[in-house]
């Protein structure tokens, strides 16, 4: 049967086909370790599973109101206060996941053919989500020598007549973070362009080095405005499989994913939002703990990588992916002359799984997830060693 054009024009995003590939290797029996999920290793911290529990045994178990309870959004929208944010809970969005508050904020945005300037390396599903909502990716190059931030002239050299900029502050798959005069001169182009700015700020909470790290619309006054600030409870509080996102922006998009969200999901699954509450404003020792545990493995990771001849790497600052340049091992052998090659080699001969850089538009790179274990690093690091030694 035929599928809807819509359909036929993406691809499945390659990091969820690759954790799939994983336990489907695992499952046969094979030793894969894997550096290819982004989500976090470790259990949802105790309090916020015994907060699910509380709300399951309270029968918080019917709808909700479609904007999410209103606790939640009331502690969503205090969490940006001290970024001097100040948002109506009204103005607030609880969705399933990030994902699909990005997908509903570009559903709410494009109409057919409007541009999107996604800045490249990006994460995966943006290009694809920005197609089937009807709009035309556009490409911003960052490059690895600048960290692989946003250069305000770049913004503007690709971002006339576009309509929205998909922003990734501390960004999936560089780990690039944008300091805070990085995000006023690329706010000061939007402006310039009157470009809306979806800005995902899903890795807020992880930087690493003391490095500074605020949302996108804290940049001006200007940047608020014309901003839909979307994160959520995946990654900060190891919770990628409760799906819990938020967007946070002006009435009129907010209102129209609500709308959007009214006639799709209804609500973001109600216990999930329990939960949600007590991570947001219980205690937070083990986030601290989990971002120390990141920059420890980030850093072994790091100096393993480094000591391999031929890969180009440098210390990422945010996130938990580390994107290794490894062009120079295309060729050596037959059969191995991109990063997609080198990928799919490397998890069938050494077991280790990363993903290719190519659906990240990066093609001469592979990214590596470091929210594992540390001796899952060391051992992962070897066998890589040693498979890009034998070609
Ligand atoms: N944005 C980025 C950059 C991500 O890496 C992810 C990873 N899942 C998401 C959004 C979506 O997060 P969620 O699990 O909340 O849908
Ligand atoms: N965002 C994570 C990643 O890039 C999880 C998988 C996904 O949602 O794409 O690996």
């Amino acid at each position: 049967m035929r599928t809807s054009k819509r359909v036929q024009q993406i691809k499945p995003s390659a990091t969820l086909a690759l954790v799939a590939r994983t336990a489907e290797l695992r499952a046969a029996g094979r030793d894969i370790l894997s550096f290819g999920a982004g989500e976090p290793d470790f259990p949802t911290p105790s309090n916020v599973r015994a907060a699910a529990a509380r709300a399951m045994d309270e029968g918080k178990t019917r709808y909700t109101a479609v904007a999410g309870v209103i606790e939640l959004r009331r502690a969503i929208a205090a969490s940006y206060a001290p970024d001097g944010l100040t948002y109506d809970p009204g103005d607030v969005l609880v969705t399933s996941g990030a994902k699909h508050a990005l997908f509903g904020a570009l559903m709410a945005l494009l109409d057919p053919g409007d541009r999107v300037v996604v800045p490249a390396p990006y994460w995966v599903s943006y290009p694809d989500m920005v197609k089937v909502a009807g709009g035309t990716p556009v490409i911003a190059t960052c490059h690895q020598e600048d960290g692989f931030r946003l250069r305000p002239e770049e913004l503007r050299r690709v971002g006339k007549g576009a309509k929205v900029l998909l922003f990734n502050g501390v960004s999936n798959p560089t780990g690039a973070v944008h300091s805070p005069a990085d995000l006023a001169a690329i706010a000061e182009v939007c402006e310039e362009l009157d470009l809306i700015v979806i800005s995902d700020e899903i890795y807020e909470r992880l930087v690493y080095d003391g490095a500074e790290n605020s949302p996108f619309p804290a940049a001006s006054d200007d940047a608020k405005n014309r901003t839909v600030l979307v994160s959520g409870v995946s990654k900060t509080f190891a919770m990628t499989g409760w799906r819990i996102g938020w967007a946070l922006g002006p009435c009129d998009i907010i209102g129209g994913m609500r709308k959007l969200q009214s006639q799709s999901t209804s609500n973001a699954c109600s216990v999930s939002q329990w939960a949600a509450l007590e991570a947001l404003t219980g205690p937070q020792d083990e986030i601290q703990a989990m971002v120390t545990a990141f920059q420890e493995r980030r850093d072994r990771m790091v100096a393993l990588l480094r000591a391999i001849d031929g890969i180009d790497v440098d210390t990422p600052h945010g996130a938990f992916y580390v994107l290794p340049r490894i062009d120079a091992f295309f060729g050596r052998r037959e059969g191995i002359d991109n990063a997609d090659t080198l990928a799919a080699a490397l998890l069938d001969e050494a077991g280790v799984a990363v993903v290719p850089g190519t659906p990240f538009g990066a093609p001469n790179h592979i990214r590596l997830s470091y929210a594992c274990a540390m001796d899952d690093i060391e051992a992962g690091m070897d066998r890589l060693a040693t498979f890009l030694d034998s070609l």
